[in-house]
């Protein structure tokens, strides 16, 4: 099924869900409970994300086929084309169309870890938009067993993108994406809703009309949030929402408490002001998205 497919029967925002592969056998064990534990949430989707260059290539596959055979949730793989040929490109979209699955989130990604001067240039897909281009291709050759081929999403960034220089662009880097056939724009992580309030004004401006997902992630400890704060590229912690983590740093639970009042109360105001869908960056737990939705009475 497309994501388009569950906004159009939804009735309201969907709900989605982010998983890493892990990487030990008992890391695994745990997560596929994790997943159980949050597909009674009903969640519309959950997305699956794919190392840098192409890293967890086998074990983003392998968790994708677990979430195919064992749950009735419908997995979204994350594509990154970076320090990808063509041909690497093809055999994973026709391995993810055998394979039944309906959605990818397309994405450049960055530079391998290893070598953090990679030339983009020199990639086949030089950016999300390409990749995006090149699954329509795709779509159009009837491999898929769906002949409208993989639904489409891609990545937008409330507070920018940390690598661009020019915000006006980046919108219109964004309507390249959407104009190229992207279904849905998912947000990178955010904390203060009026970045992700502005950046849909921004994005309706550019006449980007796709609906976007916010995407949220619960601080659950001050260790958490500065590793999210570098991986995310940057997010912004409010100044108040800082100070109160700050003043509770000797206590992690009361840590916790904050950061799961304060994500809950971003899950409200942006229930309440018709967003068309959120997506928890769950960090392979379950407890802290579980008690947010009760917080807000959603799909308990
Ligand atoms: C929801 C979400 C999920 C993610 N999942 C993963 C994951 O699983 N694995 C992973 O490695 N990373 C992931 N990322 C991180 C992402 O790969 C990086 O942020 C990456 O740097 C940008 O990817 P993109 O798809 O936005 O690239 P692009 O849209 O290609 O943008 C990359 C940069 O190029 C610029 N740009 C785009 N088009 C043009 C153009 N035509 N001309 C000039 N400049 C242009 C953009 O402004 C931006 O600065 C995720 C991010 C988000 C928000």
């Amino acid at each position: 099924m497309h994501i388009l497919d569950h906004f159009a029967r939804s009735d309201g925002p969907t709900l989605s869900f982010e998983f890493f592969p892990a990487k030990t056998d008992e890391a695994r064990g745990k997560l596929h409970d994790v997943i159980d534990e949050l597909a009674a949430a009903n969640p519309a989707f959950v997305s699956l994300t794919y190392g840098a260059g192409g890293s967890t290539r086998d074990a983003t596959r392998a968790l994708v086929k677990h979430v195919r055979e064992n749950t009735a949730l419908d997995p979204v793989p994350h594509f990154t084309c970076v320090n990808h040929r063509e041909e690497d490109i093809d055999t994973i979209l026709r391995d993810y169309a055998a394979l039944g699955v309906g959605n990818l989130l397309a994405l450049r990604g960055d530079a391998p870890r290893d070598r953090p001067d990679h030339d983009h240039g020199l990639d086949f897909c030089r950016h999300a938009s390409d990749l995006v281009r090149h699954i329509r291709r795709f779509n159009a050759d009837g491999t898929h067993p769906d002949p409208r081929g993989f639904g489409i999403g891609v990545a937008g960034f409330p507070e920018g993108h940390p690598a661009t220089p020019n915000r006006l662009l980046e919108i219109d880097h964004l309507k390249a994406k959407v104009d190229a056939g992207a279904d849905y724009i998912c947000t990178q992580l955010f904390f203060d809703n009026r970045d992700f309030h502005d950046f849909v004004e921004r994005c309706d401006l550019a006449g980007i009309r796709v609906p976007i997902l916010a995407g949220l992630l619960p601080i659950t400890s001050l260790a958490s949030m500065r590793r999210m704060a570098e991986l995310a590229g940057g997010a912004r912690v409010p100044a108040k929402l800082l100070r109160d983590l700050l003043a509770a740093e000797d206590d992690p639970k009361a840590v916790y408490e904050i950061g799961i009042q304060h994500a809950s109360e971003q899950t409200a105001e942006l229930l309440a002001s018709g967003v068309a869908g959120i997506h928890y960056y769950t960090l392979n737990q379950a407890g802290a998205t579980r008690e947010i939705l009760g917080n807000v009475g959603w799909r308990v």
